[in-house]
């Protein structure tokens, strides 16, 4: 059976540097387990450790969410705005008894954890039982949770399954810091309650807090959210990914030529498996996607796999944004197109990408089209140009000045040249591509032709024959 109430998941990321694919893949996982149940997806940004948080880091997220397709439901929440908030919930745990204010100095608290390992069970203070009543202020303080000191906690995860934690080796956290700044195990529960978070769906390196904050749910009297703790992303080798794999900002996925929607579906992909579907739409995303169906075990990058899948979503892209977007990578390279070679790469693109795996690929692939001439001729190309194949291709010349300038005609002129000439097409192809192209990558003949077009291809050629002695 369903449950009755609405879902809501949320996405908390801390803004303390770029959004990581690993931070965008927990993204992807509530947003589309928000989308399957018709529930919401929320942003909050966790900017609690002024020190460590940043206006630009706030703005990586934003961007990398964006470009990622990933629109949060309503208003973003900053969780450092609801301080006051934060520090009601604790009022109303120390009224309750389940905290306390602890003034032990920072020799006490070293002794007090000594003891506690000493004793077998995590820290507790011995002002837990020392409580100098309401109001009362003895100096600087902090204010702990009173945790059991004995039983169980248990987390039915939905990846994880049934966790048991021993209470006792639960310490009674901290709060309240000495400065009144709330914690981040306080805050994230105050906040997912008041927000209405049903699923908290992050990274497994989250779950031993879940049984504290679980522990701070039930002091409270509220209803505790599901858990769904989900495998970080190693790297191909096995490893936490890490710089030495490689990309891991979602921004440089973008600056390596990735589209979003080729990204959304590899990640989704990565720990997460609907039958043998490699590929799919975000339509089939949302209804396919359960946890339920999240692999336990870490997921593990693999470049050859996000390739291909690449290389199917620049197939099927839209021609024109794929111009657009291959021109920004001429731009990002320092040699924006004029409006010409715009028009040139538009035509290209529906040939280029039947081949490119990255947007840089594509770009690699379309540098022939806007060569100056005379063209540089790579060495090896080069030596194509013999003197016998100069004098074929001076008479290849003339059959196709006359020749329609389009693809399939300019194939069959060039075929018909070479049974003429009564030679292989292997004698006239080489040459000719290096009056082309200078040795770059490009289409088949017909078509390089055709897209440079008549009068600079007839122009790379005259240039060609030039350098003859
Ligand atoms: N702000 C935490 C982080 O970036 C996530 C907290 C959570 O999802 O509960 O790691």
């Amino acid at each position: 059976m369903s449950d009755p109430k609405p879902v809501v998941t949320r996405f908390a990321p801390s803004p303390t540097g770029s959004l990581h694919i690993g931070g965008a893949r927990t993204a992807l996982f509530n947003y589309l387990y928000a989308k399957h149940t018709g529930g919401k997806f929320l942003l909050r940004i966790e900017d609690t450790d002024r020190a460590r948080s940043t206006d630009a880091a706030v703005k990586a997220i934003f961007d990398g969410l964006d470009w990622m397709g990933l629109k949060p439901d309503g208003e973003v929440t900053f969780q450092y705005a609801g301080m006051e908030r934060h520090k009601g919930v604790v009022d109303q745990l120390l009224a309750s008894g389940r905290a306390y204010r602890c003034y032990m100095s920072a020799d006490e608290l070293d002794a007090a954890r000594e003891k506690a390992r000493a004793d077998g069970h995590a820290l507790r203070s011995p002002w837990r039982d020392r409580e100098p009543g309401e109001g009362s202020n003895l100096g600087p303080h902090v204010i702990r949770f009173a945790g059991p000191k004995d039983g169980e906690t248990m987390i039915d995860d939905l990846v994880q399954g049934r966790v048991v934690f021993a209470n006792k080796d639960l310490d009674d956290l901290v709060l309240l810091r000495t400065d009144g700044a709330p914690t981040y195990n306080l805050a994230v529960v105050a906040d997912d309650h008041d927000m209405g978070v049903t699923h908290i769906i992050r990274g497994d390196d989250h779950l031993n807090n879940a049984a504290r904050q679980a522990l701070i749910y039930q002091a409270l009297g509220w209803e505790l959210p599901a858990f769904a703790h989900i495998p970080l992303i190693h790297g191909p080798d096995g490893a936490k990914l890490s710089k030495r794999h490689g990309a891991q900002a979602v921004g440089e996925f973008a600056d390596m030529g990735y589209l979003p929607e080729a990204l959304r579906n590899y990640l989704a992909r990565l720990g997460w498996s609907h039958g043998d579907d490699e590929l799919f739409s975000d339509e089939q995303a949302a209804a396919w996607f359960d946890i339920k169906d999240v692999n336990k075990g870490a997921a593990r990058l693999d470049w050859d796999k996000l390739n291909s899948v690449n290389a199917h979503y620049i197939k099927a892209a839209d021609d024109e944004r794929l111009t657009g977007l291959v021109a920004e990578v001429f731009a990002a390279r320092g040699s924006a197109l004029a409006p010409a070679r715009l028009e040139r790469l538009g035509a290209a693109i529906p040939f280029l990408k039947e081949r490119g795996k990255t947007l840089l690929e594509l770009a690699d692939q379309a540098g022939f089209l806007f060569l100056s001439r005379p063209i540089d001729i790579a060495e090896k190309p080069a030596g194509q140009l013999t003197p016998e194949a100069m004098d074929r291709m001076a008479r290849l010349r003339i059959q196709l000045e006359t020749a329609d300038w389009a693809a399939p005609d300019l194939e069959a002129a060039i075929k018909s040249f070479a049974e003429t000439e009564g030679v292989g097409l292997g004698k006239i192809g080489p040459p000719l591509r290096a009056a082309l192209t200078g040795g770059l990558p490009s289409p088949d003949l017909g078509r390089t032709l055709d897209l440079l077009g008549r009068e600079e291809s007839l122009g790379r050629i005259d240039d060609a024959l030039s350098r003859r002695a």
